[in-house]
């Protein structure tokens, strides 16, 4: 039997990087799994992958900021499926400066998405999740997000709330079957991470006690792991991925 067999995963930030792997794995191990992106052409090209890999997959553009549109993807979601089991809230932006630097507009954007996007999308679909008296919801966090990092107010800040908003919805919403965990990745490389320069990306794998930077995969078979029932009696969890950056 495959772990998700059956289930339905809406994966935010589908459409490239953690979100990708994330959705391929999932449906390997049997889920129909709902592409959430802004890019057209990415969630296309992901939907596909995995449909020619024999899995069943839906692309809906989605922009997490946008409460309306995820009212629609969840709701396009069960009638496609029957029911919301799994949300993962990958997507997220980084816009870095130092304090000193870093304008309102850079703030804003990343609250945003990250913080308030992760917000938008768990409300809309714990509502599903309450009348289906069961669910999963994951969130992107992030190192950064129990040590703070150079140059990172924004995405700590972030970051750091959505380890919050885990623990706090693991307690409200335990009581309705739905479990609410974190991933914590270090350093991974995606299209987010290949834009930093050599020297900053070499002071990252010097962090890990491992010595390496990780891959996409190692994340999505985290999300794998927390969204199956093997992880049934975990929740309220932030679980690093990261080498050992934060020990
Ligand atoms: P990525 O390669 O940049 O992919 C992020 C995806 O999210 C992109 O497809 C992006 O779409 C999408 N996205 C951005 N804003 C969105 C919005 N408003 N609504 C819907 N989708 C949106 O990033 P990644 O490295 O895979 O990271 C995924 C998650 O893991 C993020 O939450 C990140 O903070 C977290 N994380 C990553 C690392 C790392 O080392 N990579 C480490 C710790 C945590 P576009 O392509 O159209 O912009």
């Amino acid at each position: 039997m495959k772990r998700l067999e059956g289930k339905t995963a809406v994966i935010t930030g589908a459409g490239r990087g953690i979100g990708r792997a994330t959705a391929e794995r999932f449906a390997e191990e049997g889920a129909n799994v709902v592409v959430a992106d802004l890019n057209e052409t990415d969630i296309q090209d992901t939907a596909e992958a995995i449909t020619d890999n024999g899995g069943t997959a839906i692309a809906e553009k989605l922009n997490v900021t946008d409460r309306e549109a995820i009212q629609s993807v969840l709701e396009k979601t069960a009638a496609s499926y029957g029911q919301v089991d799994i949300v993962v809230n990958n997507a997220g932006i980084t816009s870095d400066a130092q304090l000193l630097k870093m304008e309102e507009d850079a703030w804003d954007q990343v609250i945003d998405v990250n913080l308030k996007g992760v917000f938008n999308v768990s409300q809309a679909a714990a509502a599903k999740m309450k009348e289906q008296q069961s669910g999963v919801i994951l969130n992107a966090s992030s190192v950064v997000g129990s040590y703070g990092n150079f140059g990172q107010t924004n995405y700590a800040a972030a970051k750091w709330g959505v380890n919050g908003m885990t623990k706090t919805w693991s307690k409200e919403l335990g009581k309705h079957g739905i479990r609410v965990n974190a991933v914590a990745p270090g350093f991974i490389l995606t299209p987010m991470t290949e834009k930093m320069p050599d020297k900053a990306l070499d002071m990252m794998r010097d962090k890990s006690v491992l010595k390496q930077l990780g891959a996409t995969e190692d994340i999505a078979n985290a999300y794998l792991f927390l969204a199956s029932d093997e992880a049934k009696f975990i929740t309220g969890e932030i679980l690093a991925v990261d080498g050992g950056v934060v020990i």
